[in-house]
């Protein structure tokens, strides 16, 4: 099992497994349930998508992000309440949960 994809939202993540259902990917979600926000770590309540095999890792990381029109990945914001690094994705920050600038 590798990690493929992070969402923002339940429904983000059910569009990247029907692309990967479509290129006969094997994957699995995780941390679908947003409602639990809060109860865990901040950094694991982003809904993922788990790629099965782990041979599909980098061909189902290109394929989602050819399909998913994001931004190429290496896009970063640094949180100015802690200078966290975060991901592009994220518009909170990662580690203290702070609004992106
Ligand atoms: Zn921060």
């Amino acid at each position: 099992m590798k990690k493929v994809y992070t969402a923002n939202s339940p429904v983000e993540l059910a569009h990247a497994q029907n692309i990967l259902d479509g290129y006969s990917i094997a994957s699995q979600k995780r941390n679908e349930l947003f409602a639990v926000r809060g109860e865990i770590p901040f950094i694991e309540c982003y809904p993922e998508l788990w790629v099965v095999n782990d041979l599909d890792e980098s061909r189902a990381q290109q394929i989602l992000v050819q399909e998913m029109d994001r931004e190429p990945s290496g896009k970063t914001w640094q949180c100015v309440n802690c200078d966290e690094v975060c991901e592009d994705q994220f518009s909170d920050c990662w580690s203290c949960g702070s609004p992106r600038p």
